[in-house]
């Protein structure tokens, strides 16, 4: 069944999965912005993503690595790169507002970002990544094509330059389960139907992807370690079949990533296909493999892909060891894509001689790279010890220092976390609660308040930019962001709303902000990661034992507070998000490190209570993003996110009111987590339907206070108050008016002023509107 050509296939012994693609200096996010903003061609865009690309292989090739992936420098997401390739298009995005076709890249750009008149296809996350992709959508009627010229382009050129071309594809059903049903898909329409149809294209490109001088191709599975049902397995095995039943193909690597694919190994084992890729970092190492691995080739992704820590090399070649006699080849591998990492430690210089202790522990994409090779080089070598000296050392290193640097050993730290008590997680009853903050606040029914940021105007951009280059100092600087807080609450006075925010204008981010002023942090200068397109994040880095040296939030809390009779609301982020949008240690739990977060914003919570802040709100938008992909594993990471924010925030007094915040995501699922948070007010949006949510909710039993997103801040678009005053009279007729609040459903930080304050305007009259009915 295999072919001649893919059992000649020239075996490889070290390879990355994927690579960064935005540029070590952000260069492709600036073209590209720079295009859309009319100030630079489409043929300036592929100019420097073609140059990055470049780069990457010679880069790859130099450090060691024998295969390299071809076709993963996106200009936007990889998801849409894989639904472009095969046609799956909607057809709004295909014409322009005169009806004329738009050519291939603004038509690509179109269904990423939308147009005035076409909506963008729907953004979710990578499975448990802060990557994420845009959702293609598919009916029985879209026609699939293959558009394989620029891929093709980009095989042949790579095998011109002498490298060992990998090209790497989404599989079938990973990209058919990453899809939804178009708008008007009949009922029932799964884009799993489409499989059938989809199979012969992906087997004409691998025999194009042959001609062109691919040996090997690689076809990305991840989603076959999520939980799969018998079709979707079947579905798998098909699909594997139809793959490797091509004739005159290249050799397949099927590629997984991000846990274990449990059943689905014994599917990859039996599959006519040359190499299988594990993540053996998310997933375990498997005991023992199917017998079916002694004739193919392992991709072992041993090097961590997507957290920033030196691997330890002795481990990793004793677990390579153990393995090899299992398969027919080894090779060495990152766990993932290298996406989810920043690309190179060479960007750090001010870190590295603040910290070198730190330096010395961590390898981004640049340095896995070298790792990876490292690995595949000892397994080759007689004298293991000789052959990468120097790797070896590096990585003992970073052992040693783990174990020995007393910032990651704090004893106050330890024995705070270790004498936590279920005492220390609960509070008085809902009940007792609300009526002690009635009692302590005073507020309308239906109270009116804000997310916490509002607009981040390019003159507050602008003044962090000058404190950056020195241009003023600190205290200008505060004082700067102090006129702007005087401005925030005078506005939200003057549209009558309830409950006020500071607007948090000192805040570059929301993790950051307090990743800076934690002990246990680092900050990179150039630590970029992409979240979406061009959107890139620099996570900090959550090294060591987690500590408050000092009050983080509180002088700006007083401060608004000073300036109004109305109560205010201090603004953190809680445990989860934390942990979610930063790099994480692994040598203690991540149960354990997010206490230690929860014991340092509790601090903080006690400290603006103390200050006279009767509401405090601690935001946890990311608690869906950590769900583990299996269900199987959901809760112990519930158990441990739930217990941190009760951590946070269960040290505050009946009459304080603790809020929470949520975004971003489906929360179905989460229900009873989230009432398990214990939280007076929980304001939510859903990314369909938040009205729904608020029914799921109240039919779950849910019984605290609930502030569903009447008004979506992520369109420009302002909603007239009959609109609003509707969703409310739907919420009031779910949830009993007494629990329900009324805002936004995200902050304020991208909207423009223009935008969001008529829109609060509308807000405000809206909750009047409705409160004088139910009074009526
Ligand atoms: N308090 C934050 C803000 O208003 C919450 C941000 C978020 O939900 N991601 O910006
Ligand atoms: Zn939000």
């Amino acid at each position: 069944m295999t072919t001649t050509t893919s059992t000649t296939a020239p075996a490889f012994a070290a390879t990355v999965p994927g690579l960064p693609r935005i540029g070590p200096d952000r260069e492709l996010k600036r073209v590209i912005e720079a295009h859309w903003a009319g100030r630079a061609e489409a043929g300036e865009v592929l100019a420097v993503r073609d140059r990055l690309r470049r780069d990457a292989r010679d880069r790859l090739l130099a450090a060691g690595l024998d295969s390299v992936p071809v076709g993963v420098h996106s200009l936007y997401d990889q998801v849409l790169d894989a639904a472009a390739l095969f046609g799956m298009h909607a057809p709004r995005h295909l014409l322009d507002a005169a009806g004329e076709p738009r050519d291939v890249l603004a038509a690509y750009f179109a269904a990423a970002r939308g147009t005035a008149e076409a909506a963008p296809l729907e953004m979710t996350k990578w499975f448990d990544t802060n990557y994420h992709h845009l959702v293609p959508e598919l009916s029985e009627a879209t026609s699939l094509t293959l558009h394989d010229e620029a891929l093709l382009a980009e095989v042949r050129e790579a095998v011109a330059a002498g490298a060992p071309a990998r090209p790497v594809l989404i599989g079938p059903l990973t990209l058919l389960r990453a899809a939804k049903p178009a708008a008007g898909a009949a009922a029932g329409f799964d884009p799993l139907d489409k499989l059938e149809e989809l199979l012969p294209h992906y087997r004409t490109l691998l025999a194009r992807l042959r001609v062109a001088g691919a040996d090997w191709v690689q076809i990305d599975e991840p989603a076959l370690v999520t939980d799969l049902g018998e079709a979707e397995l079947d579905a798998a095995r098909r699909a594997l079949a139809a793959l490797g039943e091509t004739p005159d193909r290249p050799a397949i690597l099927v590629q997984t990533y991000f846990g274990d694919p449990g059943p689905a190994l014994d599917l990859l084992a039996a599959a006519p296909v040359e190499a299988v890729g594990l993540d053996l970092v998310a997933g375990g190492v498997p005991e023992r493999l199917p017998a079916g691995f002694a004739d193919k080739t392992l991709l072992t992704g041993i090097v961590d892909g997507r957290n920033v820590w030196r691997a330890d090399l002795d481990a990793a070649l004793a677990t390579l060891r153990a393995l090899a006699p299992q398969v027919g080849h080894l090779a060495v591998g990152t766990s993932c894509s290298l996406l989810h990492v920043p690309y190179g430690l060479a960007a750090e210089t001010a870190l590295a001689e603040r910290d070198p202790e730190l330096v010395a522990r961590l390898a981004f994409a640049e340095e896995k790279i070298t790792e990876v090779a490292a690995l595949a080089t000892a397994l080759a070598a007689a004298d293991p010890e000789r052959a990468i000296a120097g790797a070896l050392a590096a990585s003992r290193r970073a052992a040693r220092l783990t174990a020995e640097d007393p910032r990651l050993h704090r004893a106050a730290v330890r024995e705070r976390v270790a004498a936590v008590d279920e005492a220390d997680l609960a509070r008085a009853p809902y009940p007792e609660r609300a009526a002690a903050q009635a009692a302590a606040t005073a507020l309308p029914p239906l109270p009116t308040t804000t997310i916490g940021s509002f607009p981040q105007t390019a003159q507050l951009r602008a003044a962090r930019a000058r404190l950056r280059a020195g241009e003023i100092d600190e205290a200008a600087y505060r004082e700067r962001m102090r006129e702007e807080v005087r401005e925030v609450i005078a506005l939200q006075e003057d549209l009558g709303l309830d409950v006020l925010v500071h607007g948090e204008p000192e805040r570059n981010d929301m993790v950051q902000y307090f990743a800076e002023q934690l002990d246990g942090y680092a900050a990179t200068a150039a630590g970029w990661v992409q979240s979406y397109g061009t959107r890139c994040v620099r996570p900090p880095i959550l090294f060591g034992d987690v500590a408050r040296p000092r009050p983080m939030t509180v002088d700006w809390a007083r401060f608004a507070a000073s300036l109004t009779d109305r109560p205010v609301k201090g603004m953190l982020t809680g445990p989860v998000t934390m942990l979610a949008w930063s790099f994480v240690r692994e040598d203690i739990p991540a149960a354990d490190t997010a206490a230690q977060v929860a014991l340092a914003i509790r601090d903080e919570v006690a400290d603006l209570e103390a200050a006279g802040l009767a509401i405090i709100q601690v935001d946890e938008p990311a608690l869906r993003e950590l769900l583990p992909p299996r269900a199987a594993d959901r809760p112990a990471y519930l158990d441990w996110s739930v217990r941190a924010f009760r951590l946070a925030t269960a040290g505050a007094a009946p009459a304080t009111a603790i809020h929470t915040h949520m975004c971003y995501s489906e929360f179905g699922e989460l229900i009873d987590s989230i009432a398990a948070l214990d939280a007076d007010v929980t304001s939510i949006e859903a990314a369909r339907s938040t009205m729904g949510i608020v029914a799921d909710l109240d039919r779950a039993g849910f019984a605290l206070g609930i502030g569903p997103g009447i008004y979506d801040i992520h369109s420009p678009r302002v909603p007239g108050v009959e609109e609003l005053a509707e969703s409310l009279r739907r919420a009031a007729a779910a949830v009993p008016a007494d629990r329900l609040w009324v805002n936004p459903d995200c902050g304020l930080k991208t909207r423009r002023p223009e935008e969001c304050v008529p829109a609060l305007r509308n807000m405000v009259a809206a909750a009047r509107r409705v409160r004088a009915e139910l009074a009526g």
